[in-house]
């Protein structure tokens, strides 16, 4: 300890003891035994402290604001740790608040929250979780939470640790979202909600869809016939609009087949992620289809960059029809918005970690601005343009559904004036990879 550091009531100690030592030394001198005074002296002093430890002890036990009657050093000793203890009484009443406040605010949530500890057992739960998971605070508290919530996807959700999406589950014949945030230490907050409701709503929306489109279907085949029967009959005056109407009808005869290509993909099972489809074989059938769609109005080339190690190793897996869709409408778009003559590619390459499928133009380009919406349905930059070219609005969303099915992601780039290009990435599938589906 550095003298600056000695505090007064040190200081004050120091002169009581020598004070006391002194005053033993003048009884010793008079009775001609100053060692032996000396001795009793400090054995005193000892004693005294002994007591005093064993006074502070018991105070330790119960702390209250009565503290034993002391003199010296220790009266400053009871003093510092009285207001240490008042410290900690207080900022504990304040965390008891703060406590309550947060369990009467989660107990209120609509969401059923669960809290973890590292070894995934249950620290705490809302009513809305015990509704959910059928939990009892009394018995289910420090249970692991995959012995209560036994479903084989949750344990492997949990296990994996990757928690970037949340998990949809089948909970007694609820449909249930489930996410899970780690925090603190190894803790985690795991927040479910019922979302039956909401995906009956989408379920009768799509049906609504799917069959409005098929009934739509019968009286435009019926209009169709007419028009044809009446275009054979027709004259210089009526000829063009009737043409006109066959022209409309044709479009929506489209937008109904994409519309129920969409509800199909909606609600069709997972895709068979064990099927191979031979990826040379696929483009070369999205080429051919796109050259006699083309009929030389563009140069359309196909090219494969890929090496012999790469075609051992690489394989698409998943639906060749629907991966057919999805590329034959990123070159029909091409073909669609390119201006005449313009170059057209239909591009394979492999890298370690994708193999990528891209479609490039030297079309008109699409502004920055449009390219986070182009995958939505009815989405269009130029709405004049593309109707006028026999669009509908509804490739993009088709193509971003399929490649949702195979874990496949889209990446659109385009400048305007230079080109776009639309470039899609399938995870490779190396050997004892499972896909989550
Ligand atoms: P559409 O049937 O109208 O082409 P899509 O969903 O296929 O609908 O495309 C959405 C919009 O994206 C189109 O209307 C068009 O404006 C734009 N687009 C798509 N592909 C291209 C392309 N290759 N070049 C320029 N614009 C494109």
């Amino acid at each position: 300890m550095t003298p600056d550091r000695i505090t007064p009531s040190l200081k004050r100690e120091l002169v009581l003891i020598t004070a006391w030592l002194f005053f033993m030394l003048v009884i010793g001198m008079i009775n001609d035994s100053i060692l032996l005074f000396q001795f009793i002296g400090l054995l005193v002093y000892v004693l005294w402290n002994l007591y005093n430890l064993n006074q502070l002890t018991s105070w330790l036990a119960t702390p209250s604001k009565h503290t034993p009657e002391v003199i010296g050093i220790w009266d400053e000793v009871y003093y510092q740790l009285y207001q240490l203890y008042k410290r900690q009484r207080k900022s504990r009443r304040k965390l008891t608040s703060i406590l309550n406040k947060f369990q009467k605010s989660t107990q209120a949530l609509p969401y059923a929250t669960i809290i973890l500890n590292e070894f995934n057992e249950i620290e705490w739960f809302n009513p809305a979780a015990s509704q959910m998971f059928n939990l009892h605070s009394k018995i289910d508290i420090s249970q692991r939470i995959d012995n209560l919530i036994r479903q084989p996807e949750f344990s492997k959700y949990l296990l994996k640790k990757e928690f970037s999406e949340p998990l949809q589950l089948l909970i007694n014949k609820k449909k249930v979202v489930l996410s899970i945030t780690p925090y603190g230490s190894g803790q985690y907050l795991i927040s479910a909600r019922d979302i039956t409701s909401r995906s009956q709503l989408d379920d009768m929306r799509r049906d609504f869809i799917s069959n409005a489109s098929h009934e739509l279907r019968t009286p435009l085949t019926v209009i169709s016939g007419y028009i044809e029967f009446l275009q054979h009959k027709a004259d210089e005056a009526t000829k063009t609009p009737l043409d006109k109407i066959q022209q409309q009808i044709e479009r929506m005869n489209k937008i109904i087949t994409e519309l129920i290509e969409l509800a199909r993909l909606e609600s069709s099972s997972a895709i068979d992620q064990t099927k191979e489809v031979d990826i040379a074989t696929l483009l070369d059938d999205v080429y051919n289809d796109a050259l006699a769609l083309d009929k030389n109005e563009h140069v359309i080339e196909l090219i494969i960059d890929s090496k012999e190690s790469d075609k051992q190793t690489c394989s698409l897996f998943g639906g060749y029809e629907e991966l057919r869709i999805a590329f034959s409408n990123l070159l029909t778009n091409a073909i669609r918005y390119t201006p005449a003559q313009g170059n057209i590619k239909l591009l394979c390459s492999v890298s370690d970690a994708n193999i990528s499928i891209s479609v490039q133009d030297s079309g008109p380009g699409i502004s920055y601005e449009h390219i986070p919406r182009l995958t939505e349905r009815f989405y269009r930059v130029d709405e004049g343009r593309s109707s006028e070219k026999g669009g509908t609005g509804l490739g993009l969303s088709i193509v971003k559904h399929i490649l949702d099915r195979h874990n496949a992601s889209i990446y659109i780039q385009s400048k305007v004036g230079e080109g776009s290009t639309f470039r899609c990435d399938f995870p490779i599938l190396h050997p004892g990879t499972q896909l989550d589906n």
